[in-house]
């Protein structure tokens, strides 16, 4: 009837410190925790099946708070140029790739970053003709917001030296109005409609591969948005119908709904009531990302001057997307990461508060004074990825200047504020290891540096790093009261490490290894190895 963990190193998270040795589970959720025998004293029979943890350690079950769960599965199955250190090796994996297409097959690659190469090159539309074998390109920045199109997709895209730049996009060109193939933001929405729509069983192969891979890095559940970009939503969904079957596979998805998708979900939705599925905030994005200076900033670039970046939508349209949510009865989920974007997302949210629930503001990338006080009037979450700070360091000193750089990515003042703040990755732009994140959280610094940190006087306690993770996801969706914390009443999801997290030196936990995965009461991962 229930299941009894036991012989482990139980931190509850719901204090500092707090740690049990057994929990008594049933029905997927925990009835009780206290020591083994009092819990085999009192559930005697009802205990049908024994789980020895080994003297490992058991936490809440991690929830990743923002990512895209398709996109990281297609990552894992498609071409990724995100570890690539130079130019050349990036050419010779897509001539090699290439070999392995027919002639007129579309050559895709993923998270492509030139600050990688000591020449930051950006390869040019005609020599990506050549690497291709004149097959079509399209190749995706690890920012997601540039592209690098060749000639043939930009033929197949209808995109010629007349195309006018779309709203909130940039048809980047030469001297001769010619486009070079690098393509901003919407720009490369064009070349990605050439692209053929990937099959459904494609889809469910990359949900189910993206799933199983976040089970093994200790994963529960994760809030992805997906919905809008893979043609009609039904596809999307029905992948996350065929794929967290309840049996083979159970993780905890809740997914954000993009405005572009809102309609034809409200049509669907009631052929998607999924019992490990459930769907959330509107998703809109205020602003782009600070690698391709498209986060919209309220003075411009320290290294480029000429540009403050890009502004997705004007802000009466960002008012009407809030005012369509709360007809709804929705929460919105916003993506802004320059510090105008926070603002005019925050004039939004002040101007048609929610009634109910917490709105999300994802990234918050810049912020300042007006805008943390802001922000604490607000019934909102912040989705951080602890994560950008490794990526985006030591080159996003340069793009905003010394005295901006203190309010980049401040994590210990938003916590200091008492905002609540929710962990994520973003994958498949950053990698999705939850440890990775915690590392960044209290190291500021990449695996491998010996430095101090960058800012190191925003790093977090291990205690707050994983609570990102836990009560913090869990807060972000309102579930704060059955997630986040292993207490009485709460939902039986649990990670189990070989490592004490509190315990072990910083450059140790990334060697912490997952030994179980439990999601419902049930193991769903166990490393054999
Ligand atoms: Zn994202």
């Amino acid at each position: 009837m229930g299941t009894l963990f036991y012989n482990g190193k139980i931190y509850t998270m719901a204090n500092e410190g707090e740690h049990i040795e057994a929990v008594y589970v049933e029905n997927g959720h925990i009835i009780k925790t206290g020591t083994e025998k009092h819990l085999s004293n009192t559930f005697r029979e009802r205990i049908t099946k024994r789980v020895d943890l080994n003297e490992n350690f058991m936490y809440p079950g991690f929830v990743d708070s923002h990512l895209h769960l398709i996109g990281h599965g297609e990552k894992l199955i498609k071409l990724d140029l995100s570890e690539m250190t130079s130019a050349e090796e990036m050419e010779r994996a897509l001539r090699e790739k290439a070999t392995t297409l027919t002639s007129d097959e579309w050559l895709i690659g993923e998270g492509w970053n030139e600050n990688n190469f000591i020449d930051r090159k950006i390869f040019h539309r005609q020599e990506l003709d050549d690497i291709s074998g004149g097959r079509p390109v399209l190749l995706s920045r690890v920012c997601r917001h540039a592209f690098l199109a060749n000639t043939k997709a930009l033929v197949l895209a209808g995109i010629t030296k007349d195309t006018i730049d779309p709203p909130g996009g940039i048809i980047v060109r030469d001297n001769n109005g010619e486009a070079t193939g690098l393509l901003h933001d919407s720009a490369a929405e064009l070349v990605k409609k050439a692209v053929p729509e990937a099959s459904q069983n494609y889809l469910n192969t990359a949900l189910k591969t993206s799933i199983k891979h976040l089970l093994s890095l200790g994963l529960t559940g994760g809030h992805s948005e997906d919905l809008s970009y893979y043609g009609y939503i039904e596809r999307p969904l029905s992948a996350y119908r065929t794929v967290i079957d309840g049996e083979e596979i159970k993780f905890r998805a809740h997914l954000l709904v993009h405005h572009e998708a809102f309609e034809d979900f409200k049509n669907v939705k009631k052929e998607y009531e999924l019992p490990f599925v459930e769907y959330g905030a509107l998703k809109i994005f205020a602003d782009g990302a600070f690698g391709g200076r498209t986060a919209w900033l309220s003075q411009p670039y320290n290294d480029a001057p000429e540009t403050s970046g890009v502004s997705i939508h004007a802000d009466i349209d960002l008012a009407k997307l809030v005012q369509k949510a709360r007809e709804y009865h929705m929460n919105v989920a916003v993506h802004t990461i320059g510090d105008m974007a926070l603002k005019q997302t925050i004039e939004a949210i002040k101007n048609n508060p929610a009634k109910e629930g917490r709105d999300r503001l994802i990234h918050v990338g810049l912020v300042d004074d007006n805008l943390i006080a802001e922000m604490k009037q607000l019934p909102v979450i912040l989705d951080i990825q602890p994560g950008f700070v490794a990526s985006d360091f030591p080159w996003l000193i340069e793009r905003l200047g010394t005295d901006r750089i203190p309010n980049a990515f401040p994590f210990r003042r938003l916590i200091d504020e008492k905002l609540i703040c929710a962990g994520g990755s973003d994958a498949p732009i950053e990698p999705v290891d939850p440890l990775l994140g915690i590392f960044a959280a209290v190291t500021r610094r990449k695996p491998g540096e010996s430095h101090e940190g960058y800012v190191p006087e925003q790093k977090l306690t291990m205690f707050e790093a994983i609570s990102l993770y836990t009560i913090g996801s869990a807060a972000a969706i309102m579930q704060e009261d059955i997630k986040g914390v292993i207490k009485k009443g709460y939902l039986a999801d649990f990670t189990v490490l070989d490592q004490d997290l509190f315990e072990v030196s910083e450059d140790e936990i990334l060697k912490s290894k997952v030994v179980l995965t439990i999601v419902d009461g049930d193991i769903v991962y166990e490393n054999k190895g």
